[in-house]
This record gives structure tokens, C-alpha cells and sequence, in this order.
């Protein structure tokens, strides 16, 4: 049977693995922390405490997992998290997660009179420090779009003298009562911090 790795176990990486196994596949999911949920997992670090999702719950919902009258229409980040963990539960993924496990490389291996690649995927078991490298049929990548912090490139942003953090580092409004905070960058996280 054809081997799937899967690089993530946020909400993509997990409804991919189902997909996967639906469809008589095998996959591996690897994770570099050692739970699942992504962005909606506290010790990810990108939420911050009164955080609500901003669009409606039935918006987020899967076809497998209704959500209950009583959950609010915009769920709070815990709430969320309760919902991957019970879809989660309900599939039974744990044979098919390495938790604490960082993929480093992934490389293509050409083969001869084969119409696709095989890849191999390179990666850092993070409790015991080992590193192997494996051979998939396919690679999905579901590492998320917010992983990493990005910074403008702004000129002489190094002489500001107040602090400056990326909303990634954003936790509770009251640091920053009867401060002038300039917030830089206006999509969603912005309108949130602005409310606040
Ligand atoms: C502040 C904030 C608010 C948001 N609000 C909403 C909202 O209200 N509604 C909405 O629909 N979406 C919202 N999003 C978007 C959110 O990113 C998606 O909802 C969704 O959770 C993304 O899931 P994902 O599985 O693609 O990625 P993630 O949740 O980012 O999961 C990626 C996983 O990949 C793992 N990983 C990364 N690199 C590696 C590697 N090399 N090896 C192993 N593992 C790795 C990470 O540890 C992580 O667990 C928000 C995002 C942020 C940051």
C-alpha cells in the first residue's frame, strides 16, 4: 500500500490523514510538537487568552463532527480545540502521529520508468534526538500558513525606542493600557487587537 507523509497535525494535516486512509492509503504524520490542534494549541504560541475565532462556528464545522447548539457562534480558541481533540479522538489517529517529531528534508528520488518520484523525507525525533530518513509515495505538506513570524522590513525600525512584538508574541491587552500603540499591518488580527 502506497505510504503518505504528512508534515503537521493541525486541523489540514489531520482531516488529510483521514482522507488518506479513506481512500486505502497509509499515512504518517509528523509533529513536531507533541499534540495536535496547530495554531488553536496555547503552547503553540500564536493565540492570545480572549481570543474567538472571527468567522462562525458553522463555518468551521466538519461533516463528521456537529457542533452542539450550546457551543457559542464564535467559539472561543479553547472551544476549537476541544472540537480537533474530539475529532481526533473519534478517528483514532494515534497510530498514524509521531509526536515530537520535526521533518527536516524532504528530497525527490528519481526512479527509473516510474511516472512519479518517490520522496524521501528526512526527520529529527526531537525527545530522543535521533534522526532517520524513510521513503514515501507521496508528501502532503500541511505545516501551516502561520508558522513563522514575518517582519516588514522597515527602515530604521531598529532606532524606535518603545517596544515593539509581532502580533505572534500578542497575549492580553492590559501591558498596554494608556499606551499610544501603533499596530501595524490592517487585516483580522489587527481589527481584534483594535477592539481591544
Ligand atoms: C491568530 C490566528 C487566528 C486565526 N483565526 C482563525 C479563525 O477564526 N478561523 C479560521 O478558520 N482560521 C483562523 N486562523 C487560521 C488557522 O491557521 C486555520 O484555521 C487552521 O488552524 C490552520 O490549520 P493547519 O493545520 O493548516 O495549520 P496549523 O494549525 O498551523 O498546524 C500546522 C502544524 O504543523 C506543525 N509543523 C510545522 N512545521 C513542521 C515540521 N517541519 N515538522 C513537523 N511538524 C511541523 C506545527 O507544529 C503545527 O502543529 C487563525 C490563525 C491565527 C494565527
Amino acid at each position: 500500500m502506497a505510504k503518505v507523509a504528512i508534515i503537521g497535525a493541525g486541523i489540514s494535516g489531520l482531516l488529510a490523514a483521514k482522507s488518506c486512509i479513506e481512500v486505502g492509503l497509509v499515512p504518517v504524520v509528523f509533529e513536531r510538537k507533541n499534540n495536535v490542534g496547530g495554531v488553536w494549541h496555547s503552547t503553540q504560541g500564536y493565540i492570545w487568552d480572549s481570543m474567538t475565532t472571527n468567522v462562525s462556528k458553522y463555518q468551521h464545522q466538519l461533516s463528521e463532527l456537529p457542533w452542539s447548539a450550546t457551543d457559542p457562534i464564535f467559539p472561543h480558541h479553547s472551544v476549537i480545540l476541544k472540537y480537533i481533540e474530539e475529532y481526533y479522538k473519534i478517528y483514532n489517529f494515534d497510530k498514524h502521529i509521531l509526536f515530537n517529531t520535526k521533518v527536516i528534508k524532504a528530497e525527490k528520488v528519481e526512479q527509473e520508468n516510474k511516472q512519479f518520484p518517490k520522496g524521501n523525507i528526512q526527520y529529527h525525533n526531537l525527545t530522543t534526538n535521533n534522526k532517520k530518513c524513510e521513503i514515501f509515495d507521496f508528501l502532503i505538506i500541511a505545516s501551516g500558513l502561520n508558522s513563522n513570524a514575518i517582519y516588514p522590513n522597515i527602515p530604521q525600525l531598529k532606532n524606535f525606542r518603545g517596544d515593539i512584538i509581532h502580533s505572534i508574541e500578542y497575549k492580553e491587552p492590559r501591558k498596554y493600557k494608556n499606551k499610544n500603540v501603533l499596530v501595524i499591518g490592517g487585516a483580522l488580527v489587527q481589527r481584534k487587537y483594535h477592539v481591544k
